[in-house]
């Protein structure tokens, strides 16, 4: 019989992949999803329950219903200028949210949970590489809500006998292989899409938020790391709790970085296009560099980004970009 692995915003970027590849290993991927940010046509390896994290009964209901071995919570509002101008939508989504989530896990006696988490919640890291045991000190309020679930999953693991792993994502980037889906925020505010659509025209100017950061360029540098890559990365993780492993946390990202100014230059080698770009001020809430270790994951779950090198990140976000209308 197949297993129900309940998946919280699978209709969203992430969750969408993740659904792919749980279908593809043999899970049945239930997506949960209030659509405000996902998109329905985004799910199509499984069933969809639309629904809210903040409600309690219908939760429950579609436990009941599908009684999942395991629960991966991609759901959160994640724009990060937006919760330093509306902190209250972000912890009463993300954090109140997630607390009638992991009430209603413990009430219906689910324990098994992944949950995505950030490098935001590191803030200005003091040492990068960035390893697991960083210092945890968010910029912004989207990186404490983060921040103050992951605490809330460590407590609740503690005392109700849940086990958690908490998976810090660096820059989520790329597209399916298969093409089949892809990145689309609305409003869009990523860099590799943005850059994809300047080089498409849909955009006048491509604007770098700052270039007096002390980096070479001047321009902030990120870990990307391919959308199937993480992907991956729950499913190692979905396996690892299914053997009986206990909670615990994984940074995810490429290890290597790229400038803003970096990224412009490969997609114009990519696209044959060029972008035109135009030097903004700094964007509020930024750190100059932030690039991850991921070495405890590789070592304990033997993942391995695969796909996470620029050409195919920027390849596959290129055919994504160029098939939207
Ligand atoms: N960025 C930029 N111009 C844009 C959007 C982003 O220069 O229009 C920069 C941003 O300042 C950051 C990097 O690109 O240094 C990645 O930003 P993004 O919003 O894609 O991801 P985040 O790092 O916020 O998760």
């Amino acid at each position: 019989m197949s297993k129900n692995v309940l998946v919280i915003g699978g209709a969203g970027y992430i969750g969408s992949h993740t659904c792919k590849k749980l279908q593809q290993l043999g899970y049945t991927p239930i997506v949960y999803d209030n659509l405000v940010h996902g998109h329905k046509s985004s799910v199509k390896w499984g069933p969809i329950e639309v629904g809210d994290l903040l409600d309690f009964d219908r939760l429950s209901e579609v436990f009941g219903k599908y009684k999942p071995i395991s629960i991966i919570h991609f759901a959160a509002y994640a724009y990060v200028g937006e919760s330093v101008l509306d902190p209250s939508k972000y912890y009463r989504n993300n954090v109140v949210g997630s607390l009638n989530l992991l009430d209603a896990m413990r009430v219906n006696k689910i324990k098994s949970l992944i949950f995505s988490s950030s490098c935001a919640t590191y803030g200005i890291p003091t040492r990068v590489p960035i390893t697991e045991d960083a210092p945890q000190i968010p910029i912004n309020p989207y990186g404490t809500t983060k921040l103050t679930v992951e605490k809330m999953i460590n407590d609740f693991s503690h005392a109700y006998d849940l086990d958690c792993v908490v998976l810090r994502y660096f820059n989520a980037a790329g597209a399916d292989l298969d093409g089949e889906i892809g990145e689309n925020h609305l409003p869009e505010t990523h860099v590799i899409p943005l850059i994809l659509q300047t080089a498409l025209k849909k955009r006048e100017h491509f604007y770098i938020f700052g270039n007096d950061y002390d980096t070479p360029d001047g321009t902030c540098i990120r870990d990307y790391v391919h959308v199937e890559d993480l992907a991956q990365a729950h499913i190692s993780s979905l396996k690892y709790l299914e053997g009986g492993g206990s909670s615990t946390q994984y940074n995810i990202g490429n290890g290597s970085g790229y400038s803003v100014r970096e990224l412009v230059t490969e997609a114009e080698r990519v696209t044959q296009e060029e972008i035109s770009l135009v030097i903004a001020e700094r964007r509020v809430g930024d750190p100059a560099i932030l690039i991850s270790d991921s070495q405890k994951i590789k070592n304990e779950l033997g993942w391995q980004p695969e796909y996470s090198d620029i050409n195919t990140i920027l390849e596959t976000s290129w055919r994504w970009q160029k098939g939207l209308i």
